[in-house]
């Protein structure tokens, strides 16, 4: 694995170490993203072999969120799609590249709690944040790129349901060759809020099941 990143690259690397956790242990890598300032993580398991990661690894970009995960907010399911993930590279080998700064779809997490406050009155996730006067989804993905080009992956198989980051992905140089559906952490608090993904926003959900990205 290299440890010198392309000279345009957004993230800096700075340290690797291996931590345990209770979904097995991983490989960790923390970077610094030279464009905002977070700090980003890879999670990295190796294949039941024990062979790295390459070309088609299984990858998940997983935004930061801090009421899904450390809380267990029922309003959208990061929570149990981050654990589904990590299960998931363990068996599998594999990246969970963990981006900071992406809280609320990239709003923020007061911005959120906003955008919450908004829906108490009945507005969807979308109209909230258009309501805020913010966009449905300020994340950018140059950052992940850079640090799949850091860990020599130019071509992945993306744990996740929106095409927008494949699409995005792709622009930032990342090849998808594949989505593989991630569907879990569906409950009646957050029923709606996937329903709106899948009609308004386009990600790829049968139904009533769901999955943020
Ligand atoms: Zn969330």
């Amino acid at each position: 694995m290299t440890t010198t990143p392309a000279a345009s690259s957004q993230v800096s690397f700075e340290v690797e170490t291996t931590v345990p956790t209770s979904h097995g242990t991983f490989r960790m890598r923390a970077y610094r993203d030279t464009v905002t300032g977070a700090d980003h993580v890879a999670i990295i398991a190796s294949d039941p072999t024990g062979l790295p990661p390459a070309d088609d690894a299984l990858v998940r970009v997983h935004s930061e969120c801090l009421t899904g995960e450390a809380f267990g907010s029922l309003k959208c399911e990061c929570g149990p799609q981050l654990d589904a993930a990590l299960d998931t590279i363990r068996d599998h080998g594999g990246v969970v590249v963990y981006l900071r700064g992406h809280e609320g779809r990239g709003i923020g997490l007061v911005n959120k709690l906003r955008a919450y406050r908004l829906q108490e009155d009945g507005l969807d996730t979308l109209d909230a944040n258009l309501a805020l006067g913010l966009p449905a989804d300020a994340r950018d993905y140059g950052a992940a790129a850079d640090v799949l080009r850091d860990l020599g992956l130019a071509r992945v198989r993306l744990l996740s349901n929106n095409p927008e980051k494949r699409r995005q992905l792709g622009q930032h140089g990342i090849e998808v060759t594949e989505l593989v559906p991630l569907v879990v952490g569906v409950g009646a608090f957050n029923e709606g809020y996937l329903d709106t993904k899948r009609d308004r926003m386009g990600h790829e959900l049968p139904g009533h099941l769901g999955s943020d990205d």
